[in-house]
C-alpha cells in the first residue's frame, strides 16, 4: 500500500556509487528485519537477498533482526521458518540470533527494557508526549468525526489540543497520573506544515508534508515500543548504514527520518524496493494467490495453525541457486543479456541503481525456465545423487547418474526423472495407445520379430553400434526410421516419445532389451486383437 500523501515522489536521477555505498564514511551494515508473523513471502526473500547482496558487494556485514514488539501478531514457529529459508537459499546473514555479533541480542522483545528511555528521551526533548485517552474515548470520537463526514480522523496536530495528553493537561494531572500508574501511550509531536525530505537511492527525492501524518504511538500501554520505535532506535544502536526493504514501507519513512533528527541521530541512507506483482500485473502478489494461480509464493511449505497448507519452492523440488536467480531478476537487471547467474556473480553485478521503482510482475514460466536451466547445468553425477533422495528404493549411484543422463533434458524437477522415466526403472505395464493406434500396422509384428533377431547378435551392445546395427536393418528393410522406431521404443518403454533409443537400450543392456521386447510383442499383439 502506497500512502495516497506521498504526493511527491521526484524523478531519480542515477546516483553516484559513492553516495549509494556512503563507502569514505562508515563501514556497509545493512539489516533484515522480518516479523515473525507467519512464513517469509517470497518478497521478502527478495529483500533479504538484496539486503545480501548489497552486503557482499561492499564488504559489509548482512544483520537479520526479529521486530517482533507487536505481541498479538506473533505466530510460532515463524522465526525457525525464516532462518532455515535464508539458510535453503544460502544467503545468511552473519549476525542475529543464534548467529553472533557485537550488536545484539537481535530479537526486539529480547531488548524490551532498552526502548523506554529512548522514549522518555523525546519527552523530555518534547519531540513527543504522553497520551492518556483510552480506547473508548478515541473510538468515540472518531465516530462522531465519522458523522460530521471526517471518516478519516486522526490524532494529530490539529486534533491532540482537544484530547487527554501531556500537552493539554496541567503538569501535575499528568505526574499524578503516571504515578498512579495509569496506562498511557506515548505519541510522535508531528510538527505541523513541515516538507519532510530525503533521498531514496531508488526512487530519488520523496516529500513529504508533515500535515499529512499523524501523531504515532511510539511506546504502547503494554510496556512495549512500536515498530516505528523500535526499529529507529535497533538501527541506530547496530549502526546500520542503509535501510533496503519494500515499497509497503515508504509512507513510514518521513517519521523515520523526523525520529532520527528528533533523536539527533544521522540517518542511514534508504532505499524502497519495487512490489511483487501478480503475473497479469493487477495488484500485489498475495499468500493467496500462488497456490491459486499454480506457484508458490513461499520459499517452504507452511501448514497454518488451522491445517491449511501453503506450497514452497523447496518441495516443489526447486534448486535453490534458482530460486535466488530467479528473485534477483524481479525488480532488478544487470543490464546485459545475461540471465544465469551464481550468487557470487550476482554480488559482482548486483547495484542498487539498477533496481526498478516500477513493480516487477512474477512470472510463473520464466520461473520454471531458470529451474530447467540450473537443473541441465548439474553434472549427471550430482542429479544422480539428488535423484537417490528421492527415491525410497536403494539404487547404484552410477545407474542412477546413467538415468539423470538420459533424462535430464526432459525434466524440470529431479523429481520429474522417475515418473517421466519410469521405464528405467521397471519393465512397461502400459503400451501408449495412441502409438499404438497409429504405428502399429500389420507387417510391424513380423518386422519386430526380426529386429528382435538382430538386436539379439548385436555385440559389443553399446550405443553406437545398435545405432549402426539398426541403420543397417532400415537399409535392408527400404523403410523409413518413422515406421521401426516408435514400435521399437513402444515395445521397450511403453511410450510414443523420449530419449534416443540407442541410448537406452544400451543402459538397459542386450537381456533386458530382449526380454521387453518378447513381452511387449506379446501384449501389443493381444492388444490388437
Ligand atoms: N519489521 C518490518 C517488516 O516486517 C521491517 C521493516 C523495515 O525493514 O524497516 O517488514
Amino acid at each position: 500500500m502506497v500512502d495516497r500523501h506521498l504526493s511527491c515522489v521526484l524523478k531519480s536521477k542515477k546516483l553516484p556509487l559513492w553516495k549509494i555505498t556512503n563507502m569514505s564514511e562508515k563501514p556497509v551494515r545493512v539489516r533484515f528485519a522480518p516479523s515473525p508473523t507467519g512464513p517469509l513471502h517470497m518478497g521478502g526473500v527478495r529483500t533479504a537477498l538484496y539486503n545480501y547482496l548489497f552486503a557482499k558487494k561492499y564488504n559489509g556485514t548482512f544483520i537479520i533482526r526479529i521486530e517482533d514488539t507487536d505481541q498479538t501478531r506473533f505466530v510460532a514457529g515463524a522465526q525457525d521458518y525464516i532462518m532455515e529459508s535464508l539458510k535453503w537459499c544460502g544467503i545468511m546473514p552473519t549476525e542475529g540470533p543464534g548467529l553472533g555479533g557485537n550488536y545484539g541480542p537481535y530479537v526486539q522483545s529480547e531488548r524490551k527494557e532498552m526502548y523506554k528511555p529512548y522514549a522518555e528521551k523525546l519527552i523530555a526533548n518534547e519531540s513527543a508526549y504522553y497520551a492518556f485517552d483510552t480506547p473508548e474515548e478515541l473510538n468515540l470520537v472518531r465516530e462522531q468525526a465519522k458523522a460530521m463526514g471526517m471518516p478519516n480522523w486522526q490524532y494529530n496536530g490539529v486534533t491532540r489540543v482537544s484530547l487527554k495528553n501531556s500537552l493539554t493537561l496541567p503538569a501535575d494531572e499528568v505526574a499524578q497520573r503516571l504515578k498512579d500508574g495509569e496506562p498511557y501511550v506515548i505519541r510522535m509531536k508531528m510538527p505541523r506544515n513541515r516538507d519532510v525530505r530525503f533521498e531514496d537511492l531508488i526512487r530519488g527525492w520523496v516529500v513529504v508534508n508533515t500535515n499529512n501524518i499523524d501523531d504515532k504511538v511510539l511506546f504502547k500501554s503494554d510496556g512495549m515500543p512500536t515498530y516505528h520505535l523500535a526499529n529507529i532506535v535497533d538501527d541506530h544502536l547496530m549502526e546500520i548504514s542503509h535501510v533496503i526493504r519494500g515499497e509497503e514501507w515508504l509512507p513510514s519513512a518521513p517519521l523515520h527520518v523526523l525520529l532520527y533528527e528528533a533523536f539527533g541521530w544521522e540517518s542511514p541512507q534508504f532505499a524502497h524496493l519495487p512490489l511483487l506483482l501478480r503475473p497479469d500485473g493487477n495488484g500485489k502478489l498475495s499468500k493467496r494467490d500462488g497456490d491459486r494461480l499454480g506457484f508458490p509464493v513461499f520459499p517452504l511449505e507452511w501448514i497454518t495453525e488451522e491445517g491449511e497448507l501453503y506450497s514452497g519452492y523447496r518441495e516443489k523440488g526447486y534448486i535453490p541457486e534458482a530460486f535466488i536467480n530467479m528473485l534477483a531478476f524481479l525488480g532488478w537487471n544487470p543490464g546485459t543479456t545475461q540471465e544465469i547467474f551464481s550468487l557470487n556473480e550476482l554480488t559482482e553485478a548486483f547495484t542498487l541503481n539498477r533496481v526498478a521503482k516500477a513493480g516487477a510482475k512474477f512470472d510463473a514460466e520464466k520461473t520454471k525456465w531458470f529451474q530447467q536451466t540450473y537443473l541441465r547445468a548439474k553434472s549427471d553425477i550430482d542429479l544422480g545423487k539428488l535423484l537417490a533422495l528421492e527415491l525410497t528404493e536403494k539404487h547404484d549411484l552410477s545407474e542412477l547418474t546413467a538415468i539423470c543422463k538420459l533424462m535430464k533434458e526432459r525434466a524440470t524437477f529431479v523429481k520429474d526423472i522417475p515418473v517421466e522415466g519410469a521405464y528405467l526403472f521397471s519393465r512397461p505395464t502400459n503400451y501408449d495407445q495412441q502409438t499404438v493406434e497409429k504405428k502399429w500396422k500389420e507387417e510391424t509384428t513380423p518386422l519386430m520379430n526380426e529386429w528382435l533377431e538382430s538386436l539379439s547378435s548385436i555385440s559389443p551392445f553399446d550405443a553406437i553400434t545398435i545405432e549402426n546395427t539398426f541403420k543397417s536393418f532400415l537399409e535392408v528393410k527400404e523403410m523409413g526410421i518413422g515406421a521401426v522406431l516408435p514400435n521399437f521404443r513402444l515395445l521397450l518403454t511403453g511410450n510414443g516419445t523420449g530419449p534416443s533409443m540407442f541410448d537406452i537400450s544400451a543402459f538397459l543392456g542386450k537381456e533386458e532389451c530382449i526380454e521387453r521386447m518378447k513381452i511387449g510383442l506379446e501384449n501389443i499383439i493381444a492388444l490388437k486383437a
